[in-house]
């Protein structure tokens, strides 16, 4: 029966059960035709909920400790369907469908497992409204970074979460942040924000944010200010939609399709500390493709080190110790006369950052000069 001949004179979502009421003036509609026009009805209110996917990695959102005051050594134990069933109200904000690309402590995502991320990303941009990334917060800001550099996201927000407390624990903070990160990612305001990291109420950018507290739930910070704030299940944006100045989009180079054959090259992170010696560059040089040094200050190595580093045969990106601040090209070693340095600035970016854009950039087989024009872009250079 087509559904016109059915004449529906009251919707009534119940919103408590996710049912609907009908009612109709016409007496000759039978029970079974009443019931083919909710289903039709029910459908079509579904689909007009935006669409989120849920890509699950794991982390301390995705843990179980031993008793309730556990809030160290606990293990990774849950499934994404586990972590949703702590908010179950959400099937009222979208519809939601999930993967679990993974199920790990974040110290272990390496290079396979960041090419299923941005696999289970690019799959999903097409078909989705939003993409959320439950992660472990250890090293969610460089898996948000990597993302940011390899995916055009378009509109697509791409919303990254995790959690400081496991889900057994008095005051666990994952499920808050599950939903928070949900919502975000459903909000049409959120369009157009690229990679997004939700966090104790904080909204931030992938490009920018870095863990600062091992331990507190107010793990993360952004000098760069945050985006936004969620209060209440509403949305603040301080900003209209913005993209990380400078960011450079690399096209990701793979053998075959498998996460297993993606690697990257080969770059280390040196710290740089008083009385440092050339000592573990001369070690190191040989065996990594690139080089990373946080050092003192806004760039500061000893003169020693600074004319080892000149000599060496591989890119060395200057970052920083400091949280703050970063790395004028004014203050990198002068190489000698009519020679081309091979040490470039980090700008803003930490250590563990420009370690993946250095790898990034070596993956495209860069010269020295266009590695240099890549990292000037993160402080608008040219
Ligand atoms: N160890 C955890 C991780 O997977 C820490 C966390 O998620 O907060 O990074």
């Amino acid at each position: 029966m087509p559904n016109d001949s059915v004449a529906i004179t009251t919707i009534c979502p119940d919103v408590e059960n996710s049912q609907f009421t009908l009612q109709s003036n016409n007496p000759d509609v039978s029970p079974v035709q009443m019931e083919e026009a909710i289903l039709t009805i029910a459908a079509s209110q579904h689909r007009s909920l935006p669409r989120i996917k849920i890509l699950g990695t794991g982390g301390t959102i995705a843990s179980k400790g031993a008793d309730s005051s556990q809030t160290a050594g606990y293990h990774v134990d849950l499934s994404i369907q586990d972590m949703l069933d702590a908010i179950p109200d959400i099937s009222r904000i979208c519809e939601i469908e999930y993967e679990q690309l993974c199920n790990v402590d974040s110290k272990n995502i390496d290079e396979s497992l960041l090419f299923k991320i941005y696999k289970g990303v690019s799959e999903s941009l097409q078909s989705f409204d939003g993409i959320v990334i439950t992660h472990g917060t250890d090293t969610l800001s460089e898996t948000a970074f990597f993302i940011e550099s390899t995916i055009d996201a378009g509109d697509v927000p791409i919303v990254f979460v995790g959690s400081m407390r496991p889900s057994t624990s008095v005051s666990a903070d994952g499920p808050m942040n599950l939903y928070q990160a949900i919502c975000i990612a459903s909000d049409p305001k959120s369009r157009g924000r690229s990679v997004l990291v939700s966090l104790n109420d904080q909204i931030s950018a992938g490009y920018y944010i870095t863990k600062t507290n091992a331990n507190s739930l107010d793990s993360f910070n952004v000098r760069q200010g945050y985006l936004g704030n969620f209060v209440n299940n509403e949305i603040h944006y301080y900003y209209p939609p913005v993209k990380p100045q400078g960011c450079h989009k690399f096209k990701l180079k793979n053998k075959t399709d498998e996460a297993s054959d993606f690697h990257l090259p080969m770059v280390c992170i040196l710290y740089g500390h008083q009385s440092i010696t050339s000592k573990l560059l001369e070690l190191v040089q040989d065996h990594y493709d690139g080089i990373v040094i946080a050092t003192m200050g806004a760039g500061s190595m000893p003169d020693k080190v600074n004319k080892i580093c000149l000599q060496c045969k591989i890119p060395i990106v200057y970052s920083k110790r400091s949280m703050d601040g970063m790395i004028p090209v004014a203050n990198l070693p002068t190489p000698e006369e009519g020679k081309e340095s091979n040490i470039v600035a980090s700008g803003y970016l930490n250590p563990e950052k420009s370690r993946i854009l250095l790898q990034l950039c070596l993956a495209q087989d860069y010269s020295i000069g266009e590695i240099r024009h890549v990292f000037r872009g993160v402080y608008g250079g040219a």
